[in-house]
């Protein structure tokens, strides 16, 4: 092939690859990177309106996601809104079972920390503005055709379609990929037949920088710390997950009604609940691709593995995937392999599947074993958090899952990361 007109194109400019746009920008300058993003959405501006990634949501980011976005010098501005998550707190409503994972056993200074889409997407463009990184937007990529060493892309952009040719397109366009059908990816779906509600939550009293999962017999809720406990009023983030009968009823019932209702379900552990905001909801599915990547294309982020959100596993199993992968391409480039070579995307295939295994599983079983009530699984389940709660490994492995910490660490090694930003790595 003839020089192509970029090196990478970015299909989809959420959360996922405007993070893989910046980190590239930042360990492989080399790369001559293209988002293509279907939202008006660019770092020059950033909606005020509803776009997908950057919208009401709060994402618990795990401790090591931390690690990632220090390395990748976006840490300093995150954390100005990001509220630290120091106790994870994980209870079954009208049973006995419950365990408690505290950062201080873990010699760290939060477990994760909880910051809102919308802040995540400012900071991310803010930092892509001082790049070299090229934005479409808005600008949709709708189809791709392998070429004998890279790809054509189309992108269409109004009533106007453009080809454009690259060594690489990675799929980004989120859980409800029209990209992965397009191009006929295989995916496995789970239907969980329940939606997320999410919301901010004021509450009589401090959330005491705890993240509460409490699963009920209706399905999971977690309740996030949110914002630093003021006397102006204390807040939390809610994920409720409640079947399509229960959620229609909810949002048809007045905010007093529907924080007794929350009350009822959650308890009275933040004291009582004075008010439930703006009411956001999802439906539910677990969906992963079986193969995601061949030869110059690569799945990403939701567009890979969507995952129930409770267990807030989502976006931080892709950070480590896309970490893994600006690993391979750094390595490719400085070998001189065209970075849609097959090897170079099953390599990283092969080094993120553990991990992606384990955490849709990890994710999964929690909530199947979690999300039904009858007897003997309910007894499974509180011996389970009890057990968790006594045995020290056990619970050791679970709070390591929960701060995204213990796998394979992607070496992206770019000029980006300072002393001044190096923690602790474990
Ligand atoms: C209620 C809820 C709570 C969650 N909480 C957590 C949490 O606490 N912790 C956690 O780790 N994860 C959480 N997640 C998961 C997390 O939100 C996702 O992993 C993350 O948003 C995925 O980002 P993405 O960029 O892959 O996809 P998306 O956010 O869906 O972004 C896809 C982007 O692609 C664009 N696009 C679509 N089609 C095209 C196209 N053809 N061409 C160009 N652009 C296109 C869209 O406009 C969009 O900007 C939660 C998810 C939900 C639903």
């Amino acid at each position: 092939m003839t020089r192509p007109d970029t090196d990478l194109i970015i299909a989809g400019g959420g959360l996922a690859g405007a993070t893989l746009a910046l980190a590239l920008a930042k360990a492989v300058p080399s790369l001559r990177v293209t988002v293509v993003e279907a939202f008006p959405l660019s770092p020059e501006a950033l909606p005020d309106s509803y776009q997908p990634s950057y919208d009401a949501r709060s994402t618990a980011l795990a401790w090591g996601s931390r690690l990632i976005f220090e390395e990748l010098g976006l840490w300093s501005r995150l954390s100005e809104y990001a509220t630290p998550i120091e106790h994870i707190h994980v209870s079954d409503r009208g049973r006995f079972g419950a365990t408690r994972l505290h950062a201080a056993e873990h010699d760290q200074a939060a477990l994760g920390y909880v910051a809102d889409n919308r802040w995540m997407g400012l900071c991310l463009m803010r930092e892509l503005l001082e790049t070299h990184v090229q934005w479409e937007a808005p600008a949709e990529v709708v189809d791709m055709m392998p070429l004998p060493e890279g790809v054509r892309v189309s992108v269409k952009s109004g009533e106007d379609t453009r080809e454009l040719t690259a060594q690489c397109l990675v799929v980004a366009d989120g859980g409800r990929s029209g990209l992965r059908e397009t191009l006929g990816f295989q995916v496995r779906t789970h239907d969980y037949g329940q939606n997320a509600l999410i919301a901010n939550v004021s509450t009589a009293e401090s959330h005491r920088y705890t993240a509460f999962e409490r699963f009920t017999d209706a399905g999971p809720m977690a309740l996030l710390p949110h914002g630093s406990p003021s006397r102006a009023g204390h807040q939390s983030a809610l994920v409720w997950t409640l079947t399509d009968e229960a959620l229609e009823e909810l949002l048809a019932l007045p905010d007093d009604d529907r924080c007794r209702q929350l009350q009822q379900r959650f308890g009275w552990r933040l004291g009582r609940f004075t008010r439930m905001g703006a009411c956001n909801h999802y439906p539910l599915k677990l969906t992963t691709v079986d193969e995601p990547v061949r030869p110059g294309v690569a799945l990403v982020g939701n567009a890979a593995h969507a995952l129930h959100p409770v267990a807030g596993q989502g976006f931080n199993l892709a950070l480590r995937g896309l970490m893994t992968l600006v690993e391979q391409f750094r390595l490719a480039v400085a070998k001189g392999t065209p970075i849609g070579d097959l090897g170079v995307l099953k390599r990283y295939q092969t080094l993120h599947h553990q991990d992606w295994q384990q955490t849709v599983q990890f994710s999964d079983s929690l909530i199947r074993l979690f999300g039904q009530s009858p007897p003997p699984l309910a007894a499974a389940r509180d011996a389970g958090l009890v057990g968790l709660d006594l045995l020290p490994g056990a619970k050791r492995w679970f709070a390591r899952k929960a701060m995204g910490i213990g796998g394979r660490r992607a070496v992206i090694d770019h000029p980006a990361r300072t002393s001044r930003e190096s923690v602790k790595h474990e």
